[in-house]
């Protein structure tokens, strides 16, 4: 089976993790603070915090930027469930804001009209959570440019984007957002088994993310509110959580940052060979790549022309059945039950809806071959004809 995404291990970063296990720190260490620094430096933002995902990062995200149980905050259908469920955390409320069918992306003329429209309604979102979907970015200028318009906050969740790039930026550099979240799950660009990190410009927001990844506790002799009472002090300000990375997990997050800019030009080249031998093909369609970014390309995904229900239902499964392991990227939240029950209804997001409908996530990982990828193409070729022809054998 050709799995749909897989890790990049090497013996160096085998190495790091063994470092670590025979230093005197398996947490709390020097090697989550390097491993900061070198994210920081590779995004250009002045500060970077470590957490153990990052579903937490986008959770300690939401409470530095003040959502609380008075929040609004949108995001969109297209992307994995934590994207929304960070807001309701912080007992805030969620909105979606539909994408571009195209790339799968924040429509942001969808946001445009619904802004205008939460104005008057007397109801605008404090925090807006554009997904850089597939590891290209959205289309950021236009969304800071409403941000400072209707005054919202704006985190981005670039799980799936570290490496890429926006206007020549690094994505992470927060050029137009406060907050910027990266994932380091193994499906993702780099790993570190578990974990995930928050990249800001601004000092305030780091050091509120800081205190709240490890309980709220601080011991920071400037911080403290009354005396100390000796070395050991430590004072509680906020409910924080453990959501710390340990330095096993940094050291290999550290090691693979390292081999970050190769596994986004390999990953660019295998999209660009996909999108070569799909040029051909007939109904089937790479997203849409815009030119002022470039994306990491977490994921590889086609949408199929025409596509119903069936068909794909049919292509994933007989895709898998016949070693190629396929995905869909994303269900749109809304249409899971916890959401539905919170009045959320099929037919909200249309374009999200539709999307869903039609797109296929194909196999893309470093180590992907030629081979594989013919084959992959090939299948997904084959399974369209052998449709196509019983389906027009029926109306016959
Ligand atoms: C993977 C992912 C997350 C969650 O990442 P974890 O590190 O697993 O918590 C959040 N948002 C998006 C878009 C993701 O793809």
């Amino acid at each position: 089976m050709i799995p749909y995404g897989k890790q990049s291990i090497a013996q160096q970063d085998i190495d790091a993790v063994v470092a670590v296990l025979q230093s005197d720190f398996l947490t709390q260490g020097p090697v989550v603070p390097q491993f900061e620094q070198a994210v920081a430096r590779y995004c250009q933002a002045s500060h970077a915090v470590a957490v153990n995902s990052a579903t937490s990062a986008l959770h300690v995200a939401c409470m530095a930027l003040d959502v609380t149980q008075n929040s609004l905050v949108w995001t969109v259908p297209n992307s994995f469930v934590a994207s929304a469920n960070c807001a309701l955390y912080c007992g805030a409320s969620v909105d979606f804001v539909d994408i571009d069918e195209a790339s799968g992306n924040l429509c942001v003329g969808a946001l445009a009209e619904k802004l205008q429209h939460a104005y008057e309604a007397g109801r605008l979102p404090d925090v807006v959570i554009p997904v850089h979907f597939a590891g290209q970015c959205c289309d950021m200028q236009a969304i800071a440019k409403l941000a400072r318009q209707y005054d919202f906050k704006v985190i981005e969740d670039a799980s799936h984007a570290i490496g890429g790039r926006y206007q020549n930026t690094p994505v992470g550099h927060c050029d137009y957002s406060d907050i910027c979240v990266f994932s380091f799950h193994p499906v993702k660009i780099i790993t570190s088994a578990e974990g995930g990190m928050a990249v800001t410009q601004n000092e305030a927001l780091a050091q509120r993310m800081r205190s709240l990844r490890s309980h709220g506790i601080t011991a920071d002799p400037t911080l403290l509110t009354e005396p100390s009472h000796g070395p050991w002090y430590y004072q509680q300000h906020a409910l924080g959580f453990n959501y710390r990375m340990t330095d096993l997990h940094a050291a290999l997050g550290l090691s693979q940052l390292t081999q970050l800019d190769q596994f986004v030009a390999t990953r660019n080249q295998l999209a660009q060979r996909y999108d070569t031998l799909f040029a051909e093909v007939e109904g089937v369609t790479p997203l849409a790549q815009s030119d002022d970014q470039y994306s990491a390309y977490h994921l590889y995904v086609v949408r199929i022309a025409h596509s119903t229900r069936q068909l794909h239902e049919y292509l994933v499964t007989q895709l898998r059945a016949q070693g190629v392991f396929a995905h869909v990227h994303y269900i749109p939240i809304y249409l899971q039950p916890y959401y539905q029950k919170q009045g959320f209804k099929p037919g909200y997001c249309p374009a999200s809806e539709a999307y869903y409908h039609s797109a296929i996530t194909l196999p893309l990982f470093p180590s992907l071959t030629a081979p594989q990828q013919q084959q992959v193409v090939e299948t997904l070729c084959q399974l369209l004809s052998d449709w196509q022809h019983t389906h027009t054998a029926h109306k016959e």
